[in-house]
């Protein structure tokens, strides 16, 4: 049975509540069915509920006005559905000039971790099952070799990422206990992880040594006493101390530790796998380096420099590892097999080291030559200049990427971009700059650039499928703005 047709005639403000159908009889529309069989009934009808509803309210608000004929209906309908079945998590162009930008989900994963990880999660794995003996299993075995082997480590375990590592590494091995540390390390990672609050949330006494902007080696010393578990180190990786400064080195620290008959812990943050310095990168400490210099435990993201899926690895020697791995928060902030996949096949990249500028997207983008970078700017910008219109001017030009994610802050890489001015600048300016980068945001890919000196930044080292960024350039939405 279909529903009489509906009324699309369109009146004076009041009238028009009237006119809108019932739920009832927009369910029974021809098109509404075919909705039905694609997305469901459930589903469907909650949208035309909820439809109507919006528009009641708009004409309630004497706001705009819509066809309320059959064809109005089922493509604002249509729309709405799509809208809503839009994953909320998307894929964006990060063009920030942030490489490993953490709100965009820092490191890319290699095309072999994402083989790995839709293995993984097809079938059953081996996760915590041993095939040789058929009992059951350790699920860091089955990265932990591979580790070691990487970074000289006697024995490592992962958990979900390195603040958890730090806060695990501390709650085990110094819980109710005091741990040194130099005022100059206490850092803050990103508004949630200050050095301080993770020491009182492991339940330990943080003695706090030295300066702001000088620490020494009797500074420890002096500070050990019968209560001290541990002596912890703290790469500085989102500011640099300039100046006046000293700081007790790695090897010295361990001396002091050892000494003492404790463990030195070094929270790395990043911790890169190779130097790269190689590359012509400024060099970030590895952990072989800390392991080396004498450190006992050493802590580091998975999803900074290493260039792999979110997790934090703690490495060191056997004794201490063994000791975190037996702590009941190891259990609560164990990874998941999707991340030991990524991971391993992340890692496994690195006993091929000569291919790592290729095939591990974060030393790929770090590692871009000016040349290229710059060629994509100048390939790109003409379909940029169509698509933002006449008010505004487009032009190329050298910035400045940084590698993100607390990784070397005072160390930029000169890269290639694209720079959007107002053509006509005064007060309005940064107003329409800002509406400018709201309209790439809402593009279907949305993209993600910087306004800074008065224009809108597209830094390109991070941009690699050119067509894709081009095709979608037409849909950009730049309201004109009077001026
Ligand atoms: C990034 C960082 C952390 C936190 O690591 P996440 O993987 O983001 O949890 C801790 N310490 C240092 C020094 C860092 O740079």
């Amino acid at each position: 049975m279909s529903a009489p047709p509906l009324d699309s005639t369109v009146r004076g403000s009041k009238m028009q509540l009237k006119e809108l159908p019932s739920v009832d009889r927009v369910l029974k529309l021809p098109a509404v069915a075919v909705l039905f069989d694609a997305h469901g009934r459930t589903f469907v009808t909650g949208e035309v509920r909820a439809l109507l509803l919006d528009w009641r309210e708009a004409r309630l608000l004497g706001k705009s006005v819509h066809a309320v004929d059959e064809a109005g209906i089922a493509a604002a309908l249509s729309a709405r559905i799509e809208s809503r079945l839009t994953p909320e998590l998307k894929p964006v162009f990060n063009l920030t000039g942030t490489v490993l930008h953490t709100n965009l989900g820092r490191a890319l994963l290699p095309d072999e971790a994402i083989v790995a990880v839709a293995q993984a999660m097809r079938a059953p794995t081996n996760l915590e099952f041993d095939l040789d003996s058929g009992a059951r299993g350790d699920r860091d075995a089955l990265v932990e070799e591979l580790v070691c082997e990487l970074t000289g480590a006697q024995a490592a375990t992962v958990v979900n990422n390195n603040a958890s590592a730090v806060l695990l590494t501390i709650a085990a091995l110094a819980a109710k206990r005091e741990v040194i540390v130099s005022r100059g390390e206490l850092v803050e990672i990103g508004g949630s992880f200050r050095m301080p609050d993770v020491m009182k949330c492991a339940g330990v006494k943080m003695i706090e040594v030295g300066t702001t902007n000088r620490t020494h080696a009797r500074d420890f010393v002096d500070a050990v006493t019968a209560r001290t578990a541990l002596v912890m180190k703290v790469h500085p990786s989102n500011y640099a101390v300039k100046g006046f400064t000293a700081a007790v080195d790695e090897a010295q620290l361990a001396d002091i530790a050892h000494g003492a008959g404790l463990p030195l812990a070094v929270d790395l943050g990043s911790g890169s796998l190779v130097d790269l310095a190689q590359y012509g990168l400024p060099h970030e400490p590895t952990p072989q380096e800390a392991l080396a210099n004498g450190a006992d435990i050493v802590t580091f993201s998975g999803d900074k420099l290493l260039g792999g899926p979110q997790a934090g690895l703690i490495v060191g020697k056997r004794e201490w590892i063994g000791k975190i791995k037996k702590h009941p928060l190891k259990r609560a902030l164990r990874v998941s097999k999707l991340t030991l996949a990524a991971l391993e096949a992340t890692l496994a990249l690195y006993r091929h080291p000569e291919q790592l500028t290729t095939r591990l997207p974060t030393l790929r983008l770090l590692t871009r030559p000016l040349v290229e970078i710059d060629a994509l700017a100048r390939s790109v910008a003409p379909a940029l200049a169509r698509a933002v219109g006449a008010q505004f001017e487009v032009v190329c030009g050298a910035v400045q990427s940084q590698i993100g994610s607390g990784s070397l802050p005072v160390d930029l890489l000169p890269s290639a971009g694209i720079f959007i001015r107002c053509r006509k600048e005064g007060k309005g300016t940064g107003r329409r700059l800002n509406v400018l980068a709201a309209a790439l945001r809402a593009l279907p890919v949305p993209v993600i650039g910087r306004v800074a000196d008065n224009a809108l930044i597209l830094d390109l080292r991070t941009l690699e499928d050119e067509a894709a960024f081009v095709a979608q350039l037409p849909g950009l939405n730049v309201r004109p703005t009077a001026s």
